[in-house]
């Protein structure tokens, strides 16, 4: 029997309205890259080992400082100088013991991606930082994965699921878009926020519920989300290379 099935950890996500029912088994036999271990990565990870995604991978090259604090809440002030990565696999050890998690203080350049995309079911790119989302979506466009792409701005932020056939980060933002503040300002609820819904669009995603190619755009002041279907750029340098 396998582990989840002699557990009692996954009881009250049974039979959920609108999921298969076979949830519990796709999301164990699911891999997951999680790129970013900032503040979406903290509350997607947590969320979709939560869930039991039997294989995590999160990447991020970064250590803990003490600015991070106000929305990484994965990392306590003992864990300042740490390597993000790593932290982040122990303490979603310890959170479900049941899965597996590995953490990789690495740069995420194109050997990497090349690597580890084509080894994982799904991609969640929750990083900080348009080059990087540019050569996550080449990837996943190379290796024909979904990939759930959050990011957060203020309180504002947006969450959407890419595959192959739809448009990609690239079709979205054709260039980068530079914010006003540098670093950007951010509440922590606002990326735990967009964080948790990037891990629910993902679970969705592995059962191939929810809507892809479409951008959901949350404004926490005023409680607004708006719903944008995003065309393919037929000139879009990531999707429609010639
Ligand atoms: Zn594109």
């Amino acid at each position: 029997m396998s582990a989840h099935k002699s557990s009692k950890r996954y009881e009250r996500q049974m039979n959920l309205q609108s999921l298969p029912e076979n949830f519990q088994d796709i999301l164990q036999s699911s891999s997951v890259l999680i790129l970013g271990a900032g503040g979406l990565g903290c509350a997607a990870s947590l969320y979709v080992a939560a869930a039991g995604v039997g294989k995590i991978t999160v990447v991020d090259r970064d250590i803990v400082n003490e600015p991070d604090l106000n929305r990484q809440v994965l990392y306590t002030p003992e864990d300042i100088g740490k390597k993000k990565a790593k932290t982040c696999e122990e303490k979603l050890h310890k959170f479900n013991p049941e899965i597996e998690c590995v953490g990789m203080c690495k740069v995420i350049n194109e050997k990497l991606l090349k690597d580890l995309v084509p080894r994982h079911d799904i991609v969640m790119d929750l990083c900080d930082n348009y080059p990087t989302r540019i050569k996550i979506a080449e990837a996943c466009q190379k290796y024909n994965k979904k990939c759930v792409v959050a990011a957060v701005n203020g309180l504002e932020g947006f969450v959407m699921v890419t595959n192959k056939e739809s448009a990609c980060f690239g079709c979205l933002y054709p260039e980068e878009v530079k914010l006003s503040v540098s670093p950007p300002r951010v509440l922590g609820a606002a990326a735990g926020n967009m964080g948790i819904l990037a891990a629910i669009r993902c679970i969705l995603a592995l059962c191939d519920v929810g809507k892809v190619g479409v951008m959901y755009c949350l404004d926490l002041i005023n409680m607004i989300v708006d719903e944008i279907e995003i065309p393919k750029n037929a000139n879009c340098h990531v999707c429609c290379k010639a």
